[in-house]
């Protein structure tokens, strides 16, 4: 490793480090530092200022190892370089959609960032059934935006290469290819699963039609440089209030194909979807609330949809983009590879290395299981049927036909 200052920062560092950063805190304020992070990767520091001001900011130091697995797992940083970047353009493209960036030190592999603790985690919102009115509206745009402006669509050409050269994350997507790609779908060693379902997930490794489709959808993964996408985009990398939307940790951020951000979203309000099963058991209810979660995934589509077309008719540069019935064709498929990535990344989290808490909080394993066999089979039609859909209500009949 190059980063030869480079060592993880104690708290007390971190209270010096971001004194002498110019225009956070003043001179002699007093701070206060907590490690906040529960993610499977990095370290997070929230630093607040004691006092009347309420002035806070948070710190992501990039471990060189993943801290889920440990020392034994070597991880590089650069994953914070190409979070810090990937950020500053989502903040330029997206203004108060994403964290807002103070300071990016390569050496240390730390972001100094916006301190978006009013909000919550929207997993943990959707396991309490909470509803977020606007987030449709604001992920919808977010997924719009950052794709077509930074994809052939909207770029000059040769812009574009640039910008995949600069967001070459080899490391980060072999995460991807191993854990949502490969390893679901034979017995590997990193798979953990309820072994109440193990019928199903042997059954899934022995279907031969399913991972063809999953290797096709690999295939795009590896090779189709259409867009800087996140790269990570599930409800625990968005942090909302009732009215507010924010993303953050773009850390797998690279140029691939635009429907594995969208797949993203969808995959995980599903996956929220099948874990009612275990936490609503009051009928009723439960159903109201997964009208609602279909509903917000069909509004999610249709936002993105119209905003992308907007952007098609006012901010198209590439020649061919009024080419007859390229437009049209290019949303359908932009449509049915969100399917598809949708079912890899609900079956991954089922059968493979990082569970969502969704369903890893149903405790009587039983109703854990009815959760996590409903998540397989929507996955498994979602990828296996994906090139059928012609509109977002053909995945959503397809949701409640499997249900
Ligand atoms: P990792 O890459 O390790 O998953 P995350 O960026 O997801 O790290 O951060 C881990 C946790 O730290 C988040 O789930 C959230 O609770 C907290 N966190 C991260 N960034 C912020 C922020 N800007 N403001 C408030 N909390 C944050
Ligand atoms: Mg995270
Ligand atoms: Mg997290
Ligand atoms: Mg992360």
């Amino acid at each position: 490793m190059s980063n030869s200052s480079y060592h993880v920062l104690s708290e007390l560092e971190i209270i010096e480090y971001v004194r002498k950063i110019p225009g956070l805190f003043s001179e002699n304020a007093q701070l206060i530092c907590k490690e906040i992070g529960d993610g499977n990767l990095n370290l997070v520091f929230r630093i607040i200022e004691n006092g009347s001001s309420g002035k806070s900011v948070i710190i992501k130091q990039a471990l060189p190892y993943a801290r889920v697995v440990g020392e034994s797992w070597p991880l590089t940083l650069d994953r914070a370089r190409i979070e810090s970047e990937a950020l500053m353009i989502q903040n330029s493209i997206c203004p108060g959609l994403v964290p807002k960036v103070y300071h990016y030190d390569k050496e240390l592999a730390l972001t100094v960032m916006e301190d978006l603790s009013s909000h919550i985690i929207m997993r943990k919102g959707l396991i309490s059934r909470n509803r977020y009115p606007y987030f449709a509206k604001h992920i919808g745009t977010f997924l719009a935006r950052t794709l077509f402006l930074t994809s052939d669509l909207a770029l000059d050409h040769q812009d574009k290469k640039q910008k995949v050269v600069q967001f070459i994350n080899p490391e980060l997507c072999k995460i991807t290819e191993d854990l949502v790609f490969t390893d679901p779908y034979y017995d590997a060693k990193t798979n953990q699963f309820n072994p109440l379902i193990k019928e199903v997930i042997e059954e899934i490794w022995g279907h031969g039609e399913l991972k063809l489709e999953i290797t096709k959808l690999k295939e795009k993964f590896l090779t189709h440089a259409q867009a800087l996408i996140h790269g990570d985009l599930h409800t625990g990398s968005i942090m909302v209030t009732e009215t507010d939307t924010k993303v953050f940790d773009p850390e797998f951020s690279f140029y691939g194909p635009m429907g594995f951000d969208i797949g993203a979203v969808i995959a995980n309000l599903l996956l929220n979807f099948c874990s009612h099963e275990g936490h609503t058991l009051d009928q009723e209810e439960r159903l109201q609330y997964q009208d609602y979660l279909l509903n917000t995934v069909e509004e999610i589509w249709i936002v993105f949809e119209e905003e992308f077309r907007i952007l098609w008719k006012g901010k198209a540069s590439e020649p061919y983009a009024s080419i007859q019935g390229y437009e049209d064709d290019y949303i359908l498929r932009l449509l049915q590879d969100s399917l598809g990535y949708a079912g890899c990344k609900m079956m991954r989290r089922v059968i493979g290395l990082a569970h969502v808490s969704d369903l890893e909080s149903i405790n009587d394993p039983k109703l854990r299981a009815k959760g996590e066999r409903l998540a397989l089979a929507i996955g498994q039609q979602l990828v296996l049927k994906r090139e059928t859909a012609q509109k977002i209500g053909d995945l959503t009949s397809l949701v409640r036909y499997v249900k």
